[in-house]
């Protein structure tokens, strides 16, 4: 079930002022030795924080970030330098507490200024938020009035932070972030024109099996690209060397393809790849013909013929969803092919929408985020929701829409 924006409550329409307002945000950036390398999605949360200061709300803020082992404090996933950022930001005092439900957080937000937030410590430091406990979603619910949801990332996790804590409080919205991933999505399911080209890429078939059938409903071309690809080319018989292909999956390769024809919609697999002798950018490499595909090599990206053959057929969209790289993009020499992709998508006049993860590296990367229609925050939330997957999130919020 695809949970539609009319369908759950936002946080401008609910009463803030003088309320304690959680905000379950997405502040999984990237740290190393201490500093945000990123801080897109601490710019991202913004709006909804600012929404609920300028409301008069008292702002309680939290998030995971990484993956701690759970059941300690550990400094290496410290909030510290999400809220130093926060505090650059906001103008405003950010008071971190030692632990995400500390002993004191109730006096804390009672004693809270005007010009101060809390940012609770990282919520993975208590090992009953992956776990769902319902003892410990009621317990961290008595802080709080409202329950804003804006992390689209976790939506498809059911944590007491995503999920369990919206039962009970007293009001459970959405912030802004999810409201935009909501609109634009809908769109693209509901409201999309033709042609409508799908591009899949990355490592496989088995995390995007869902979405390409979903998808077959409604695109009219799936192109695939990156180790994706091979699978299905060995589907249809092509023997590509050392590269990489999940031979258990074959068999659904095949199925996909008989299904795709049998609706005709047209899936375009390459016709060249470049080849390496090893997984590391300097290895030796060339393009190779599917037929003449040496055995000691390994694909790496697509070849070039592909990619001016992709991106013909991507600039005469009309709609594109686009979700995994042609090829090992991390890799300069193998990401011809993705750069090439992200080039026709945003040069191409269609409603284009970016499902998280590496595609958005790639386009980050040629600085051309802002020529995307929706560059989504979440890479499996994503996947799930276009699935027609019941984000458990978004189900929650729906249940309390009307009480
Ligand atoms: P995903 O998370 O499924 O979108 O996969 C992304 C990963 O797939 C990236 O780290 C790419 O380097 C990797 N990838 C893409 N094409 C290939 C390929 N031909 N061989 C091996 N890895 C690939």
């Amino acid at each position: 079930m695809v949970t539609r924006v009319n369908e759950i409550r936002f946080i401008d329409e609910v009463v803030l002022e003088k309320k304690r307002v959680f905000i379950r945000c997405d502040f999984n950036v990237p740290i190393k030795n201490g500093v945000i390398t990123d801080d897109t999605r601490v710019v991202a949360a913004l709006k909804s924080i600012n929404y609920a200061i300028d409301n008069g709300a008292k702002v309680i803020l939290g998030s995971h970030l990484g993956r701690p082992k759970g059941g300690k404090f550990e400094e290496e996933y410290s909030m510290k330098p999400v809220g130093e950022a926060l505090a650059k930001y906001l103008k405003k005092d950010v008071l971190l507490t030692d632990m995400p439900d500390s002993d004191g957080l109730g006096k804390m937000i009672d004693d809270l200024k005007s010009n101060q937030i809390i940012l609770l410590e990282n919520l993975r430091f208590v090992k009953f938020e992956k776990e769902n406990d319902t003892v410990y979603a009621k317990k961290m619910a008595s802080h709080f009035d409202v329950y804003v949801n804006d992390a689209f990332g976790t939506a498809h996790r059911a944590e007491v932070s995503t999920e369990g804590i919206a039962h009970h409080v007293k009001e459970a919205v959405a912030g802004f972030l999810i409201k935009t991933e909501l609109e634009k999505f809908n769109k693209m399911l509901d409201d999309y024109e033709k042609p409508f080209i799908a591009i899949l890429g990355g490592a496989k078939v088995s995390d995007k099996i869902g979405v390409i059938s979903e998808l077959m409903n409604r695109v009219d071309k799936i192109i695939i690209g990156g180790a994706m690809a091979n699978t299905f080319l060995a589907a249809k018989g092509y023997a590509l060397g050392k590269s990489k292909i999940e031979t258990d999956k074959i068999e659904l390769a095949k199925e996909i393809l008989a299904n795709a024809e049998s609706k005709g919609i047209e899936i375009m697999l390459p016709e060249d790849l470049t080849g390496a002798t090893e997984f590391n950018n300097d290895a030796e490499h060339d393009v190779f013909t599917l037929e003449a595909f040496p055995e000691d090599m390994m694909a790496l990206d697509i070849g070039e013929k592909t990619a001016e053959k992709y991106s013909k057929t991507i600039l005469k969209a009309k709609t594109v969803f686009w979700n995994g790289p042609m090829g090992v993009f991390e890799m300069e020499n193998f990401a011809k092919g993705t750069l090439k992709v992200a080039v026709a998508v945003t040069t191409s006049r269609s409603y284009s929408v970016i499902g998280g993860g590496d595609s958005v590296a790639a386009i980050k990367s040629l600085n051309l985020e802002n020529k995307i229609d929706h560059v989504s925050t979440g890479g499996g939330a994503s996947l799930e929701y276009l699935e027609g997957q019941d984000l458990p999130a978004l189900a929650a919020l729906r249940t309390r829409k009307n009480g």
